[in-house]
Order: C-alpha cells, then structure tokens, then sequence
C-alpha cells in the first residue's frame, strides 16, 4: 500500500536544545494518531541528523537530509555525501530544493547528478521541482516541469522495486502564505505521473510518492490530499512548530 508520506523539511532551523524541545513535545503527541497508512519524514539540518536520530530512535519518524552529494568521498568542500547520510539513518534526502536552485544557483543538471547519487547509495531522492510566479504568468508551467523531470531523473534509468518521491513546489507558494488551489496543484501533479509512467511504466509510476509543497497549513491539508495525485506534502515554515505539524500529520 502506498502510504502518504508527511515530510518536514526544516531548512537552516534549530539549535541542538530546539530539536531537543521539539522531539519532547512531537514524538508525544504522535502517539495519539493513527499511522498506519502515513509515513512522517523530518529533515533538520546537517548539523542536527545525528542528535535527531538518537532522539527518535525507536519511533516511526524516518530521517531526511536536505541536500547530498553523489560521491561517496573526496575533495568536495562543504558537501556531504549519501554514504555519511546513511551512516546517521537518514533514508531520505531532498534535491533540488527550489532554495538551492535559486539561492545557490544549482542547475537541472546538477541537481540530476545528485540524485543519481543518493539512489545509487540505496537513499530515496525527494526530487523537487517547481515553476516561479513569471514562469506561470507565462503559461510555462509545465515546460519548466518537464525539464526538471527530465533531468534530474536522467541518471535514474530503472526504478526496480526501488522508491523515488517527487515533490511539486510551486516557488511562488514557498514561504509565502499563498497556497497553490488544490486544482492548481493536482493539474501539474497529473502531468508529473504521466511522465513518470512514460518514464517508468504505468505500474511503476503509480507507486511513486507526488509530493506537494508550498505554504501547507492544518487549515489547508485536508482539501490538498484529497487530490488522486496528491500522495502527501513536503511542508516548511509549519513543521518547525511541533504543534501544527502535528495537526497536519492528523489531518492528512
Ligand atoms: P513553506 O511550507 O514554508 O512554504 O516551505 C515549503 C518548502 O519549501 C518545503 O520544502
């Protein structure tokens, strides 16, 4: 069965006694909802994995990285690679998050190499795409799409039993409090499973997790996930507050 999968990516937030506070109030909390089909997946930063892992050690949280590179070691100054995510229990690891693109100038090809790596390394890509507000205005929406897909999946040639996640974050909508409608959102989530099965076979792309991400609150989660190719969120500015992570996690 495929389970939702409800991913926190926490960005460059929080202190080692922050993560601390938030596991004390989380993990309690998270055991008064029912997570047989849901998957939860938190991402802190480097800095926090190791600390994360041994507090949820035992849990059913599942650990994210949120960026990695594709060689196991070498001179790659300020990089990490998915051998030493994997050493900490991290199973996740989120590429092309529109922050690198735009903040860190990765491109579509970088971006591609990375998760080539993390897959090749036995971890599970959270590939990330997603137009900006003038690339809509234009009506590029799916074009920008497109080539993101096509090449930030083009060292991923077979899936296999293998998982893969994509998550559709619209860049106008990170961070800003405007939500993609759900219409909005399922129309492009729609395309992405189509060039997925094109890519992978109809079977196969059924399987793969469409992430959404982009101002999800516990107000507007329930009409998202009702979407049929809405398979979960990828949430940011909410899942540092353990409270409405929480209600989201329960509501989704
Ligand atoms: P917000 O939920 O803060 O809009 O961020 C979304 C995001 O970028 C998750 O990766």
């Amino acid at each position: 069965m495929k389970k939702v999968l409800l991913a926190g990516n926490w960005k460059m937030h929080k202190t080692l006694s922050e993560v601390k506070a938030y596991f004390e109030k989380f993990l309690k909390d998270l055991e008064t909802i029912d997570l047989s089909a849901k998957e939860i997946m938190i991402a802190p930063p480097f800095t926090a994995l190791a600390y994360s892992r041994k507090l949820t050690e035992g849990s059913p949280i599942k650990l994210g990285a949120q960026n990695a590179c594709w060689e196991e070691k070498g001179a790659f100054t300020g990089e990490v690679s998915p051998l030493m995510l994997k050493e900490l229990g991290v199973e996740y690891v989120i590429v092309g998050h529109s922050e690198r693109r735009h903040i860190f100038g990765e491109t579509n090809e970088l971006v591609g190499k990375r998760a080539e790596g993390v897959f090749r390394f036995g971890l599970t890509p959270i590939l990330c795409v997603g137009e900006t507000l003038e690339e809509r205005q234009q009506n590029k929406t799916l074009e920008v799409i497109k080539s993101q897909l096509e090449a930030g999946l083009n060292g991923i040639k077979e899936v296999g039993g293998r998982d893969l996640v994509i998550a559709y974050e619209p860049v106008w909508a990170i961070g800003t409090g405007i939500t993609a409608t759900p219409e909005q959102a399922e129309e492009v989530h729609g395309f992405i499973r189509d060039f997925l099965s094109g890519l992978y076979g109809k079977e196969k792309a059924e399987t793969i997790r469409i992430l959404y991400g982009g101002s999800v609150t516990p107000e507007n989660i329930e009409s998202l996930i009702k979407q049929p190719n809405i398979d979960g969120v990828l949430v940011g500015g909410a899942s540092l507050d353990p409270d409405k992570f929480l209600k989201i996690c329960a509501v989704a």
